[in-house]
């Protein structure tokens, strides 16, 4: 097997059958796969790890999504909204570190209350940082016009993950109605490109139904749609949301982290100089599972630095209140982590994925 794994590892474009046979690799084969992926990070983007100050802006949400803990639908949970003072302040935090950018994340409205305060809050950032900091929002689908001022006040990268590219798993995660619309969700990447955002997606792996050809297919789609960013985590599910019914059919957590870790590396060697994220939820199942992420491929870290109080209720799976708070003494242990993975921290750079600055050349 290891002979094929490496002769696979060899070629230029790897097939969906490939990527399945890597995927399916044992734990052997897999150091193969994560060897390879540190090679071409390391020849691509260089050992460089970048820190982006998350900031949970609200759990106010307008989905239903049957996987998320901060669904509509769930009435168990405390919704809160952070103010402009206490962004703007886990932004000198961010300024104060010389990291290079932030990350802001909510649930998706569309309303125009919620569209205009992230318009002037975002104005307020820029102000601050004096373009010091990049700014990536993660706030779900929104129409162009709302992109391009978004856009226009000083955000320059945005995430959205397709969750699943299997149009069929899409169904089977979410409501089929207006809100929740595969196509439409395809389409937010596009306008995103279309905006001059740097753009990102991701999935969520070990979801029920989910195969290993859905993984392989949503690498692959990742590939053509051409996307500068992902952030990928393990499905962990949350009691509260439809989707726990089916948790005696998913494989085990352990078996989901490893998995992920699997997805980044493979990403790195399909897609080269994208920034992937070792995702928060990789540190739910593990406490050093971001840090492992670095080792495997990825190149983005993301330390919560939401004010303590509302952590508890952002709240999308289970196990995220017990994740330990991003002190200054944690931090220092990351770096630590960071470099014992061969990595140095971007410090006081924006860490603009490469990929983005090849493709509008
Ligand atoms: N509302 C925005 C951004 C916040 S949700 C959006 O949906 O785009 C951010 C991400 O959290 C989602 O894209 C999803 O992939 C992830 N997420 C939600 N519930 C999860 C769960 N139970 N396990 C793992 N990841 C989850
Ligand atoms: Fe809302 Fe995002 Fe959760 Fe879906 S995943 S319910 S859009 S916060």
């Amino acid at each position: 097997m290891q002979e094929t794994i490496s002769r696979i590892l060899e070629k230029e474009n790897l097939t969906k059958e490939d990527l399945v046979v890597l995927l399916s690799a044992n734990e052997a084969d897999t150091e193969l796969i994560f060897k390879k992926a540190a090679q071409v990070k390391k020849k691509y983007i260089g050992n460089y790890t970048y820190f982006r100050g998350l900031i949970e802006l609200s759990n106010i949400c307008s989905k239903n999504c049957f996987y998320c803990g901060i669904r509509r639908g769930n009435k168990n949970v405390h919704r809160y909204t952070v103010t402009d003072e206490e962004v703007l302040k886990a932004c000198q935090y961010a300024l104060d570190r010389d990291w290079g950018s932030i990350v802001i994340q909510a649930g998706e409205r569309q309303d125009k209350i919620f569209v205009d305060r992230v318009e002037e809050l975002l104005k307020k950032i820029t102000d601050l940082s004096k373009d010091k900091i990049g700014v990536t929002l993660s706030l779900g689908e929104q129409t162009p016009e709302v992109l391009k001022r978004w856009h226009e006040a000083g955000a320059t990268r945005y995430l959205v993950r397709i969750e699943s590219s299997n149009e069929d798993l899409f169904y089977k995660i979410h409501p089929q109605d207006e809100l929740h619309n595969f196509q439409k969700r395809k389409q937010a990447l596009i306008d995103l490109q279309n905006a001059g955002y740097m753009t990102g997606t991701g999935v969520m792996i070990g979801l029920p139904f989910q195969t290993l050809e859905d993984l392989a297919d949503d690498l692959l789609f990742m590939k053509e749609i051409d996307i500068d960013m992902c952030g990928m985590g393990p499905y962990i599910e949350h009691e509260d949301t439809p989707l726990y019914e089916y948790k005696n059919e998913l494989i085990p957590l352990e078996e989901r982290y490893k998995l992920t870790l699997k997805m980044i590396a493979l990403l790195r060697i399909l897609m080269k100089d994208v920034n992937i994220a070792s995702a928060t939820a990789l540190q739910a199942v593990n406490p050093d599972g971001r840090e492992e992420g670095i080792r495997v491929g990825a190149n983005v870290i993301m330390p919560n630095i939401t004010p303590i109080k509302y952590h508890s209720s952002y709240n999308l799976y289970k196990g995220k209140p017990e994740i330990v708070p991003e002190t200054d003494n944690y931090i220092a242990q990351l770096e630590k982590q960071i470099a014992e993975a061969g990595d140095t921290v971007g410090y006081g750079e924006l860490g603009d994925p490469v990929h983005f600055k090849n493709r509008i050349k």
